[in-house]
């Protein structure tokens, strides 16, 4: 967000803190299930705490995530003091590194290579959108794989398609997570996302098809959306455009998961407009409050494999120097 050659075979990054299955989806009195992300992330940071004083306790420090933002806009704000947050709330240090927008691509792998080189850095997050004027690629190609905990860098998106194991988009991962511990079956589903970011929708469709969905990808080029979204039993919807799937967009029956999060005005809005949807929807999570959360806790576990396989490859090495 890694196995065979159907990219089946393999298990996901995520850390075994975040393994515990539960059924967390409430019912509202009259309307849809709604699949809502906060007590299956507040399981997961549970076991994150335990985890993250055990790291500190056996390696004498916490890690430290750094989160590369370079200039501003309104929903990186957001999402910032959310994951800052989740950090505090777990034990790990948050580090927001800002960079201005008017500094030059090279100024900002630098900053990226000094992060590489901190071993009290665990792992690197660079917030997104980034300025027109810094390529995307040639920051995404100077982050550490080993610390790119949201599987941005060509070698885990490469991971990711092949079926093997790497640091998963943790968005995507959300996605499908919380169909999984709601009990949604996947496997054999028609299953539909809309939208082919690297981020979300890409490795958003692969991890379903790892589930053995049978999956379509719509994009901004695609004729008659709501055709396709009509086809679907799960559709994941992830456009960044407020309320771009309508209820008459939708089979009866649909579950939904609404990636979107899109500030118009003071609100936040999902991509899928609730007010039509819920009465032909089975389930949908909500916005805010379904994908966004799980999203954070997630990232924090593949923080924790990080930290302890750099801690452990440190230890290894030290050894090896004091053998000699
Ligand atoms: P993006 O702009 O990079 O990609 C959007 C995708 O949607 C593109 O592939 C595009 O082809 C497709 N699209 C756009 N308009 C469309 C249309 N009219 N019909 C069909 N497809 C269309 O966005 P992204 O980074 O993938 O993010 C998508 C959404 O998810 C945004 O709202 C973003 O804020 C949200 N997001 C949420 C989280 C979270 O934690 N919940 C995290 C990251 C992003």
């Amino acid at each position: 967000m890694k196995g065979g050659s159907d990219g089946a075979a393999a298990s996901s990054a995520t850390a075994s803190s975040a393994s515990t299955s539960s059924a967390t989806a409430s019912s509202a009195p009259t309307g849809p299930r709604l699949l809502t992300g906060g007590p299956i992330a507040a399981q997961i940071r549970e076991g994150l705490t335990a985890d993250f004083a055990a790291f500190k306790e056996r390696w004498g420090y916490s890690p430290t995530l750094a989160i590369v933002l370079v200039g501003a806009d309104a929903p990186s704000a957001v999402y910032l003091q959310q994951i800052l947050r989740t950090c505090e709330k777990v034990g790990v240090l948050g580090r927001l590194v800002g960079i201005g927008s008017d500094v030059t691509p090279d100024a900002v792998c630098n900053e990226i290579e000094r992060l590489n080189a901190d071993p009290a850095v665990a792992g690197i997050i660079v917030q997104m959108p980034l300025p027109a004027r810094i390529p995307l690629r040639t920051v995404i190609d100077s982050i550490d794989p080993a610390k790119d905990i949201d599987g941005i860098h060509p070698r885990n998106a490469g991971l990711l398609s092949l079926g093997y194991d790497g640091f998963l988009p943790a968005t995507a991962q959300a996605a499908v997570e919380i169909l999984k511990r709601s009990g949604i079956e996947i496997a054999g589903k028609r299953v539909v996302v809309v939208g082919r970011s690297n981020v979300v929708g890409k490795p958003a469709a692969l991890l379903l098809m790892r589930e053995h969905g049978t999956v379509s990808i719509l994009h901004s080029k695609t004729r008659d959306l709501g055709h396709h979204t009509r086809d679907a039993e799960i559709l994941v919807v992830a456009a960044g455009k407020p309320g771009l799937v309508t209820g008459e967009m939708l089979s009866p029956g649909v579950v939904v998961v609404d990636v979107g999060i899109n500030v118009v005005g003071d609100k936040l809005l999902g991509d899928v407009d609730f007010e039509s949807a819920k009465g032909v929807v089975s389930a949908i999570t909500p916005v805010p409050g379904g994908v966004g959360p799980l999203t954070n806790a997630l990232l924090l576990t593949h923080l924790l494999q990080a930290a302890t396989a750099q801690a452990e490859r440190s230890a290894a090495a030290a050894e090896s120097v004091a053998a000699r």
